[in-house]
């Protein structure tokens, strides 16, 4: 059951000229979230702009109370999000999602992100990681000077495979193309994916062929977050008898093989 509530803004710092990281108290939230949730956040206190901006969980952690997000400045929203200060109260709806990452019984996993799609596989990772289960991250950025977060994601897997597309930092060439080559050694039990859609388009295509069950994550523009505008609707194939799902309620996680993206 998602709260609504005023939440503290505890810290706020700059990764990127366009990437903010905000450090929130929200201990209701921080105790019940599941990796893939996110928050819907009211940028300003004021009318305009209406509607909340769907954002990831990074970092739940349920002994401080404090949640931690994750976002690029892309428009109005999320400009004026970045403008918010230290002490300030946020707005804040959340856990949001129906539609988890989960882990059955998997022992071996592979997690796969590009660009500002990392930032809900953190959490993932770190859960991962506390539940025993042995992870190899895979994360890619178009060059350098877009690498992120590489320190904090190495503490919460095994292993971590950093790749630049034009190899301008670690190694050279797409994430998946690494993975790809490590599946013939080692067959990982799931594949969970977060990312721009070329790339997630890539992982589905690939879990498929090799036949490895595959979470991905959608990030589809949505408005509501709680599947009433049904702004965020996505073409369903999976066994429901349904043709479209939302990304809001019944996402943003998704069997890779139910949806067509
Ligand atoms: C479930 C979910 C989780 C998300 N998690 C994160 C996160 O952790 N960090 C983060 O940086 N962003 C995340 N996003 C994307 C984020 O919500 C949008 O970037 C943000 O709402 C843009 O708002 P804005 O007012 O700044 O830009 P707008 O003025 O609304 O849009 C500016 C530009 O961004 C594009 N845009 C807007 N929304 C999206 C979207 N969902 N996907 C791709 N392009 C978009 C628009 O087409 C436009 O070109 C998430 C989205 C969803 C649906």
């Amino acid at each position: 059951m998602p709260f609504n509530i005023k939440c503290k803004l505890v810290k706020k710092e700059f990764l990127k000229d366009d990437i903010c990281r905000m450090i929130i108290s929200a201990p209701e939230i921080a105790k019940v979230a599941k990796p893939g949730q996110f928050l819907e956040i009211r940028v300003v206190d004021n009318i305009q702009p209406l509607l909340r901006r769907p954002i990831s969980i990074y970092n739940a952690d349920e002994n401080s109370g404090e949640v931690e997000f994750i976002f690029q400045i892309k428009g109005e929203g999320t400009e004026l999000l970045s403008k918010r200060r230290e002490g300030e109260l946020l707005d804040i709806m959340g856990p949001l999602g129906y539609g988890t990452f989960k882990f059955e019984d998997y022992k071996n996993i592979a997690i796969i992100g590009g660009g500002i799609g990392i930032f809900p596989l953190h959490e993932l990772s770190k859960r991962a990681k506390e539940a025993g289960i042995n992870s190899k991250i895979y994360i890619g950025f178009r060059n350098k000077d877009l690498v992120i977060l590489e320190d904090e994601f190495k503490k919460v897997c095994n292993d971590l495979i950093l790749a630049t597309d034009d190899g301008s930092y670690a190694k050279n060439g797409f994430a998946i193309n690494f993975l790809k080559e490590d599946v013939k050694q080692n067959k990982p039990d799931c594949i969970y994916a977060c990312g721009p859609l070329p790339m997630l388009k890539a992982v589905q295509a690939f879990a498929k062929e090799e036949n490895i069950p595959c979470q991905i994550s959608l990030e589809e523009r949505m408005a509501c977050g709680i599947g009433v505008c049904l702004g965020c609707a996505v073409k369903y194939v999976g066994k429901d008898n349904v043709n479209y799902k939302h990304v809001c309620k019944n996402g943003p996680v998704f069997n890779a093989n139910d949806v067509e993206i």
